[in-house]
């Protein structure tokens, strides 16, 4: 039971940012991708102690900013359809990826146990 199946993975825009912010954070372990029910998408780097590692980013696949919402109420968390950390290569074990994920999301049902 490793429910390793339910682990989001990110749409392969999402990963050239991700592969991005991750270039720019050396402290960073994975990058948070918020997705927004507009198709807008916020993502942040974090930490192994479940710490920003970045700024927060928004951006809109194949468009050159945002929407217009967005711009409003800055990606509100009300309008989030799903949430995940895409983890680096050498990702942490999973005590500490449940840890960060509680810590940077709010949550750890997403992830495998
Ligand atoms: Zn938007």
């Amino acid at each position: 039971m490793t429910g390793k199946t339910m682990q989001r993975s990110p749409e392969q825009g999402e990963q050239a940012m991700i592969a991005g912010i991750l270039e720019g954070s050396p402290d960073a372990v994975g990058v948070a991708v918020i997705r927004l029910n507009c198709g807008c998408r916020k993502m942040a780097a974090v930490s192994q102690a479940g710490e920003p590692a970045s700024k927060i980013i928004m951006y809109r696949d194949q468009a050159e900013s945002i929407c217009a919402q967005c711009k409003q109420d800055n990606g509100n968390y009300m309008r989030v359809l799903e949430q995940f950390i895409s983890w680096k290569e050498s990702e942490p074990d999973a005590q500490t990826k449940r840890m960060i994920a509680a810590k940077v999301l709010g949550t750890t049902e997403d992830l495998p146990n």
